[in-house]
């Protein structure tokens, strides 16, 4: 029978992938090069956007999408992960002002 041994040769293959994919994300945390990611995702940014559109640093509304950033609650230059968690929606001026207070050594937390 052909028909089996095509099929056990295409599930070796991929077992193969599956295993170059868990490499792939393994690797750069197994040398230590793994780095916390900067951004968050658009997904994330959309979903807070849709539950509520205020800025949470000045709570003001904030009226275009493109307008809003995710904010790292606990700055990311102050080792805050990009988590759900330390994320809040925020105008991009008023981000920016926070990240530029932050790096002046003004931002109380
Ligand atoms: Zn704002």
């Amino acid at each position: 029978m052909t028909g089996n041994r095509s099929k056990a040769t295409a599930s070796a293959t991929q077992t193969k992938i599956r295993c170059r994919r868990f490499h792939a994300l393994a690797d750069p945390i197994i040398s230590g090069t793994q780095i916390e990611p900067r951004f968050f995702e658009i997904e994330f940014r959309r979903e807070l956007f849709d539950q509520s559109s205020v800025c949470q640093l000045c709570k003001n509304e904030i009226h275009s999408f493109d307008d809003s950033t995710v904010d790292h609650i606990i700055p990311y230059s102050r080792g805050g992960k990009t988590t759900r968690k330390n994320g809040q929606l925020a105008h991009r001026g008023c981000n920016a002002r926070k990240n530029a207070n932050v790096a002046a050594g003004v931002f109380n937390d």
